[in-house]
Order: structure tokens, then sequence, then C-alpha cells
């Protein structure tokens, strides 16, 4: 019931915003992209509000085509799903995204790796084990590896997400609410999993400074991160008043524009090196 509903959502999505181009993605081309490594793991740094040291990246998916353009994550993971590639889509990504990140750690750069999972990933019992194996399998310790999940996912969670989620949680995951405060998730079922961490969505962050009811979802949001003992994330930091604003709450993390735009893997060191907070 919930699931189809979630599905149909996604369905709505792919078909109602998709390109003459995109409209003609079947399976075999997506099938076809993965076994060419033809997506691409994008990263986009955060960075410690009281520091300003960059301590993590997110992993973003992007898919280059032929002629120079780029398709967009929000239209192709739906497609993904809707074909039931997503779970090896993911594996392939997560895989990748370790090997970079053991690249950075050999030239000092110590970064936790954010990786976003689908909530259809966490339907199936057997995804924690196997995620669990790829990041060792590349020498990676799960510690060092943050799960993102949609705070609409965790709405529709059945009894087997809940569960996997759990599992990853014992196997030293790290477990992030994304998107936090548009899934209306109602805090007793967000009691319910082991979270270690809280991202504010970007509608809240962009332009708050200006905005008293986006402050107080802000100020909302880090209270309740503090007495839940989560890590607190603020996307979608495009200005240095925003990072200031973030910074006086008392927010953990920042991420968005300000401090970098998502890049290739090879690009990211500049990134880091080329960052300085406001004020610095
Ligand atoms: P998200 O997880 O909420 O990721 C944040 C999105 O906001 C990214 O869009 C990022 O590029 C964008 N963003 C970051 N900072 C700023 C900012 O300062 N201003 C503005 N205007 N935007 C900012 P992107 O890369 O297009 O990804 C869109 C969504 O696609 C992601 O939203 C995520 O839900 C999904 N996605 C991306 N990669 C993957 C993936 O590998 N697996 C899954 N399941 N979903 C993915
Ligand atoms: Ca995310
Ligand atoms: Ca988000
Ligand atoms: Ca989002």
């Amino acid at each position: 019931g919930k699931l189809a509903a979630v599905l149909s959502n996604f369905h709505a999505v792919a078909a109602g915003g998709a390109s003459p181009a995109e409209a003609l993605v079947s399976v075999d081309m997506l099938r076809e992209a993965i076994d060419a490594e033809a997506f691409q793991p994008w990263f986009q740094p955060q960075a410690e509000l009281r520091n300003g040291k960059i301590v993590a990246v997110e992993m973003l998916a992007r898919w280059p085509q032929q002629d120079g353009g780029m398709i967009e994550p929000l239209r192709f993971i739906p497609l993904l799903e809707q074909h039931g590639l997503i779970d090896a889509f993911t594996e392939q990504m997560l895989a990748r995204s370790c090997r970079h990140r053991e690249a950075w750690v050999r030239d000092g750069l110590d970064l936790k790796l954010a990786v976003n999972i689908s909530a259809l990933c966490l339907g199936d019992a057997a995804t924690a084990d196997r995620l669990e194996a790829i990041v060792r399998g590349e020498g990676v310790d799960p510690a060092s590896v943050v799960l993102e999940i949609t705070e609409g996912s965790v709405i529709c969670g059945s009894p087997t997400s809940l569960s996997v989620l759990a599992r990853l949680r014992l196997k030293g995951f790290g477990l992030s609410i994304d998107d936090f405060g548009t899934g209306y998730a109602s805090l007793s079922r967000l009691s319910h999993v082991p979270f270690t961490e809280l991202k504010i969505d970007r509608g809240f962050v962009t332009g708050a400074p200006g905005v008293a009811r986006k402050k107080a979802v802000i100020e909302a949001s880090i209270d309740l991160a503090r007495k839940l003992d989560l890590r607190i994330v603020g996307e979608g930091v495009e200005t240095a008043e925003e990072w200031e604003l973030l910074a006086r709450c008392g927010c953990g993390l920042a991420q968005g524009y300000l401090i970098g735009r998502p890049v290739p893997a090879s690009e990211l060191p500049s990134v880091v090196a080329d960052w300085r907070r406001p004020g610095a």
C-alpha cells in the first residue's frame, strides 16, 4: 500500500518531467550505463561550523551524456528504482566512492563519506550485510560512512526497512535523516530508528536570515538534534549570512554552494584547499 503509493509518485515524477531524450531511456540503456560505469560519483563538501574544517563529503550521482549534457539524479534515480536496478547502482556507486575516499585518506584528507540510500534498498533484509561487505571490501570502516535516508521514506517504513536500518547501525554505519522538515514524520516514528544525524532541508536554510519562519524551523531542528544527541547538518548554505546564522544557532555542519558545489572526485582536493570560511 504505502510502498505502492511511493512508487506511483516516483512514476509521476519520472513521466511528468521527462525531456524527449529522457523519455527514451530504456531499461537496457540503464543497465548498460551501470555496466560501463557511465554514472559518475560527484562529491560535495561538508564543513564544521565552529572551525570551518571540511570533514565529510556527500556523494551525488551524475549521468554525463555523449552530447556534453548531464541527466539530473532526480530524473534517473526514479527510473533505476522503477526498473529494479537501484540496488546494483547503489552498490557500485558505494564501492567506487569508497575507493575515492581511500585515495583522499592516503593524501592526508580524512573525509567521512555520505551516500544516499533509496527507500527501496531498505525493503530487502540482505541489504545490511551487502553494504557492510562492500565497504569492508574496499578497506573502509562502516563508521566512516553515513547513509542518508529521506524523512519521507521513514514515514512509509515497513518493519523490514526499520530492521535493516537497525542492523546497519549495529554494523557501525552512520544514519542520517535527509530533507528533515519536509516529510512530516512523527517524532515517535523517527525515534524508532537509531539515527546519528539530522539534515535540515535546503528549503529552510537558503534565505533563512530574512525569513523568521525558516529561522524558527532551524532553531527547533537544532534543539531536537541536541536533545536526541544527533549530529546536525544544514544543507543549501549559499551565503555568508546563512553560514553565520547556522553557526550562531549551534548547528554542527554546513553543506552548500558557499563551501563548494558537487565536483568530480579529482577536483575535490582543490575545492578543500581553496575553501575559506566567512570571516577567516
Ligand atoms: P539531496 O540528497 O537532498 O542532495 C542535495 C541536493 O541539493 C543536490 O542536488 C545538491 O547538488 C543540491 N545542493 C547542494 N547545495 C546546494 C545549494 O547551496 N543550493 C542549491 N540550490 N542546491 C544545492 P542533486 O545533486 O541534483 O541531487 C538531487 C537529489 O537526487 C538528492 O537530493 C538525492 O535525493 C538524489 N540523489 C543524488 N544522488 C543519489 C544517489 O546516488 N542515490 C540516491 N538514491 N539518490 C540520489
Ligand atoms: Ca542527501
Ligand atoms: Ca537533502
Ligand atoms: Ca533534497
